[in-house]
């Protein structure tokens, strides 16, 4: 029988073992198939970047699995418009994207953060910087009118992360807190991501994006994270139930 080891039995204490049935699903770069293997109980939340795709979102998922589902986009979801339209567009996954808000899922409240932070916008990687354009509306300002797009169209702006959308977030409340893009406890994580789970009170992380499986701890110990590897399958309370692929020459990260 599985028992909790230390991270685990931190997690008890932050009571977010209370509510164990979330698998969390990482980068599936193409391939939804997998998400069968996750305890039928359990809700999933996918961890970003879907693509590539070729049709609504909803269609690619292994049966009983969308009734379930939440989501945020990752960085490559925004790589072709078709790509977002599969999945930022697709009506039967309206109510589940995570993206910018906090959502009750069960007995937690979940926020989600998608994208990448874009050193041209906002780089907060050592500590919280200032942005250079803290909402799409100010950077589009500054194009030449005939190079300024529809909201979101830019390539430049393309899966970022903004200022003013994080800020939003900042002031709500939540357990859990799930991105793209990793705190500090990972190599190349960022300090703007530590001080979004401070400021929202979250106790844990969970993160895709570098395709690795670990865990670790960010803000002196008090924010457990999880990051979820390359069509991995990892568990809130920690139990990683399909280990990622390893992702060296098998794509983008
Ligand atoms: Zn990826």
């Amino acid at each position: 029988m599985w028992r909790p080891g230390p991270l685990g039995v931190a997690a008890a204490r932050h009571g977010v073992l209370n509510h164990p049935g979330i698998t969390f699903a990482g980068d599936t770069h193409g391939c939804l198939d997998h998400l069968i293997e996750a305890p039928p109980d359990d809700i999933i939340i996918h961890v970003g970047d879907f693509a590539p795709v070729d049709r609504p979102v909803s269609e690619l998922l292994p049966p009983g699995v969308l009734e379930r589902f939440y989501f945020i986009p990752g960085n490559h979801d925004y790589d072709r418009p078709a790509y977002r339209e599969c999945l930022l567009e697709d009506p039967a996954l309206a109510g589940r994207c995570l993206h910018g808000c906090v959502l009750q899922i069960g007995k937690l409240r979940v926020a989600g953060l998608g994208g990448i932070f874009k050193q041209r916008m906002w780089y907060p990687q050592k500590r919280l910087t200032a942005p250079e354009y803290p909402s799409p509306e100010d950077y589009i300002r500054t194009l030449p009118k005939k190079d300024r797009p529809g909201a979101g169209s830019s390539r430049r702006m393309r899966g970022a992360i903004w200022y003013s959308m994080w800020a939003q977030l900042a002031c709500d409340r939540a357990d859990l807190l799930v991105t793209h893009e990793a705190p500090t406890s990972h190599a190349h994580g960022f300090a703007g991501i530590d001080e979004l789970a401070r400021r929202l009170g979250a106790t844990t992380v969970v993160h895709g994006h570098h395709h690795v499986d670990y865990a670790g701890t960010v803000c002196g110990g008090s924010v457990r994270v999880l990051g979820v590897g390359l069509r991995g399958l990892t568990r809130l309370d920690g139990r990683v139930l399909r280990a990622g692929m390893r992702s060296r020459g098998q794509g983008p990260r």
